[in-house]
């Protein structure tokens, strides 16, 4: 595939990005969108960006949900964007990480390429969708976000007013809200 059929993406995380869950939520009737988040994704769907979600769910390696909860509370964000944008579709693509190495549930409880902060996730994006990599960006609230988005060759955009959080991570760019976020993305395209 030639560089100028390729596509742009922003990958974005999903917990305290585009939703708020500060436990681990399992329970898809219990997604709440960031006030916001529709409009702006879809500001950034209809200049071009391709919207990925790339998300640690290490939740499932601990035993506290399951997979398929993880399916269930994505397939409602998903819905929940696409009627607050009206556009269908509005996610490209979820990706998520069950594994982590101090889970209780045997699977799971490894090291994994797709855990953030590595990049396995965002480089299994470029594959699947064609993305350019070293054209896209990670939009996250968490230094594993930027890590793993800066590993992959990305941009890097670090949601978040804590001033350790922003020392650890030395993202691209530093905002408080998704909205400032897809600014600086539409106006460095
Ligand atoms: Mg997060």
């Amino acid at each position: 595939m030639g560089r100028e059929q390729r596509c742009r993406a922003v990958f974005l995380d999903r917990d305290n990005t585009l939703i708020a869950n500060d436990g681990d939520l399992g329970d898809p009737d219990a997604v709440r969108l960031i006030d916001g988040v529709a409009p702006v994704l879809a500001r950034l769907a209809k200049a071009q960006w391709r919207l990925v979600v790339v998300s640690n769910q290490g939740g499932v390696a601990r035993g506290k949900f399951t997979e398929a909860d993880v399916e269930a509370v994505n397939g409602r964000l998903a819905d929940l964007l696409d009627e607050q944008s009206g556009i269908r579709g509005l996610i490209d693509r979820f990706y998520w990480c069950p594994f982590h190495p101090e889970g209780t549930v045997e699977r799971y409880c490894h090291e994994h390429p797709w855990r953030k902060p590595r990049s396995g996730m965002l480089v299994q994006a470029g594959r699947d969708l064609g993305v350019d990599l070293d054209r896209s960006w990670i939009v996250g609230d968490q230094p594993r976000d930027v890590a793993a988005g800066r590993a992959a060759g990305c941009a890097t955009i670090l949601v978040s007013i804590d001033p350790a959080a922003i020392e650890a991570a030395q993202p691209t760019d530093v905002v408080t809200t998704l909205a400032e976020a897809a600014e600086i993305i539409l106006c460095r395209r």
